[in-house]
Formats: C-alpha cells, structure tokens, sequence
C-alpha cells in the first residue's frame, strides 16, 4: 500500500495562514482637509513669489503650531518659518534657509522663488471625507496613527495568549533515569515571548485520553495553545483522537518537514492548536514557522516572511526524502553547518544561529535559503 504523500511546508503554512477571517476593522475616512491649511515643508522664509528676487523685511517667525495670521505678509515683507508651520496670508512659496541670503535691506532668495515653493498645499494629502483605508484592512501600527490622525479613538494594543502545555507521563522536574525534565516548556515560552506573546505556562499534562480531553475543554481565554508530544503514531499519543472527538477542525496532520514531521494543526472552539511534536527540535521548528503565522492570523495581520537568502559555506548531506532544516551557525550571510546527531539534539539548537533548507538529496555549498533562530 502506498502511503498518501506528506504536505509540503509552504501549503501547511498557506492553509493556517487562510483559516482566519478578515479582520472586522472599519474604514477610516478623512476628518479634515490633511493638511488643514498651507504648510511649510522646510526651515526658512514664507514669501510672495511676485517680490522675485528683491530683498524682503522680515516681519516675525511662525513655528509649527503657530496662529498664521499673526502676520500679513504685503509686498517687500517676508517671515521666517519652521518646518510644519502654516503659511500666513500672502506668502505663496517658502524659501529654504540655505537659499537665503541676508542684506542690509533684509533677506534676498539666492533665485527668485517659484509659486508653491516647499510648501505642502491644503488638502493635498486628502479632502475631508476621502476614503483613507477601507474596512478589513489589517490593524497595524499605520492603522493606530492614522486613527488618531483623524481624532478616533484607537484601541489599545493587545498581545496574543499563548498557553504552553508540554505532554507525556516521562516528564517530571526530578526524574529517575527513565524519565526526563521538560525542556520544550521553557523553550517554547522564550520563543513566544520573543515574538511578542502573552505567555501562559500549563503544569505537564498526562498521557491519558480523559485528561487531555478536559484539559482541552477548558482552555479559557487562550488564543493559541501549543503542545507538545502526543501526536505522532504511539499507543500513548492521544492529541490527534481527542481533538477529531471534541469537533475540532483540523488543519492538516503531519508535513514533510524533518525535523518536524508529526506536526498538527487544528482549530477548537475558535482557538488554534498547535500540535508539537516531542522532540525538542522539531518542537522549536515548527513553534518557529507556525507560530508567528497562527499570531498574525488571530491578529489579524499578514505574518512576516521568516525566510532569508544566505550561502551554505560546506555541502550538507539529506539522504531521507523530506526537505531538512539544517542547524547552523551564522556569520553575516554564511552559514557554517553544525553536526546535528537530529531532532532530539538540543545542544545543536542551543548552539545554532540559523536553520539552512536542504532539500531531498542533499546540497552542495553554495546559496540556499534560512531562519535565523529566536
Ligand atoms: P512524543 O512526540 O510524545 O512521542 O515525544 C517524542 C520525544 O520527545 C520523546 O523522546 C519524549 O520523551 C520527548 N519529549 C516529549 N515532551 C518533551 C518535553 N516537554 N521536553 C523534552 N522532551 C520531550
Ligand atoms: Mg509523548
């Protein structure tokens, strides 16, 4: 029997990024002509453009904020005015400073000043009323200035709630020599906290089927939950069962990713699950790719792209036939391959900087893409 082929990485990612819907922001609309009035978009001196190049009398200076009737400015009369300043009446043109000269009769323009010279017109930006940003557009820091820009309230910034739960009845913080410490909860905390997550560490859950399932429906105010072990295909890995008999959608099972391959992603009761592998390693990878992506969703933004070009500086081997995320270390754009002994290697992860793609077959030195590690 031939085995249904493993999802490729790219369309693991395509299909959680598209699980979210769009984000319920309204449009944003001009309140005002933007700028308001005339404005100064240098240092230097409002004038009539008319005067050419005669020298002006210098009547006072308007700075940002500035009442702009204050001064009148009449023919054979200047002011000096600071970037963001409104024009007073009868100047047209701003004359920057460095293209001032001073006389005994007042300030000259090196050249005579062209009608609008340096100055940022009314309205120019927008007309009261102008469409600024449709609704659904994502709620990124642009969004917050630019609703503060036209006097609405802008909601206060949030984190997302991640709670880390690490699996398997091994774990234990004294263990025998059967048993481990947990390593992957410290791990994925620092990962999500470095992307920006509100980090809720869980106590081990155990591996029995009743636990997980009440551990599963209470998860409270959680946005995303990560586990780790449990789903690949032991006797003792419950996630995948449990989640399919509580309803949850999910996403895809397993991809063709090493380390990494048990992978699971699903969608409770409106919370996301990330379904770790074990492994320490392949429980970093996939925290790596996948967690930045279910953030932007519940945020509503487009997730950063994680990849970047660099050059592999010495061949590395990958006689499996799944693509390899290789540890490296990092020097600008080289990366020096470490010898990883796989997924459980810890010490490697502690040590790399970045991890190179190495598809099927192997590659040679030469330019290959990464992720630098969080
Ligand atoms: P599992 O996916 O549950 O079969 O676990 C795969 C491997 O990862 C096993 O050797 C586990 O003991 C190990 N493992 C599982 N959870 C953790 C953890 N929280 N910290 C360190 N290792 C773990
Ligand atoms: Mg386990």
């Amino acid at each position: 029997m031939c085995a249904a082929p493993l999802l490729p990485l790219e369309d693991a990612l395509r299909i959680l990024a598209g699980a979210f819907p769009v984000p319920g922001t309204p449009e944003i609309r001009a309140d005002r002509d933007d700028p308001a009035l005339d404005l100064s978009s240098m240092d230097g001196a409002a004038m009539r453009s008319q005067d050419l190049a005669a020298p002006r009398r210098v009547l006072g200076t308007l700075f940002a904020g500035d009442d702009p009737a204050t001064f009148r400015v009449e023919p054979g009369t200047c002011v000096r005015i600071m970037t963001g300043a409104a024009l007073p009446p009868g100047a047209d043109a701003v004359v920057p400073v460095e293209d001032l000269v001073q006389g005994p009769e007042g300030l000259s323009p090196a050249a005579p000043p062209l009608p609008g010279a340096h100055v940022r017109p009314r309205g120019s930006q927008a007309r009261r009323g102008d469409l600024l940003l449709p609704a659904g557009a994502a709620p990124g820091a642009g969004r917050a200035g630019l609703l503060a820009q036209v006097g609405l309230p802008v909601p206060a910034p949030w984190r997302v709630r991640v709670g880390i739960v690490p699996t398997g009845d091994e774990i234990t913080a004294h263990p025998a020599p059967h048993q481990i410490r947990d390593s992957n909860g410290p791990m994925l905390e620092a990962l999500a906290h470095a992307l920006g997550a509100e980090v809720v560490r869980l106590p081990p859950l155990p591996d029995r089927p009743e636990a997980v399932r009440d551990f599963l429906l209470g998860l409270g105010d959680l946005h995303i939950l990560l586990t780790s072990g449990g789903v690949s295909a032991g006797d003792k890995d419950h996630l995948p069962r449990v989640l399919e008999e509580l309803g949850a959608r999910i996403l895809f099972h397993k991809i063709r990713l090493k380390p990494g391959k048990p992978m699971l992603t699903a969608l409770l009761d409106g919370r996301v699950i990330l379904g770790l592998p074990g492994n320490p390693v392949s429980s970093y990878m996939n925290a790596l790719l996948f967690l930045p992506v279910a953030m932007a969703g519940i945020q509503g933004r487009r997730a950063p792209d994680p990849w970047k070009e660099g050059r592999l500086a010495e061949a590395v081997r990958n006689p499996g036939d799944r693509p390899l995320l290789h540890p490296c270390q990092r020097d600008g754009k080289d990366l020096h391959p470490l010898a990883s002994r796989g997924s459980a290697d810890l010490v490697r992860l502690a040590q790399a900087d970045a991890f190179a793609w190495v598809p099927e077959g192997g590659m040679e030195a030469g330019p290959t893409r990464y992720l630098d590690v969080l």
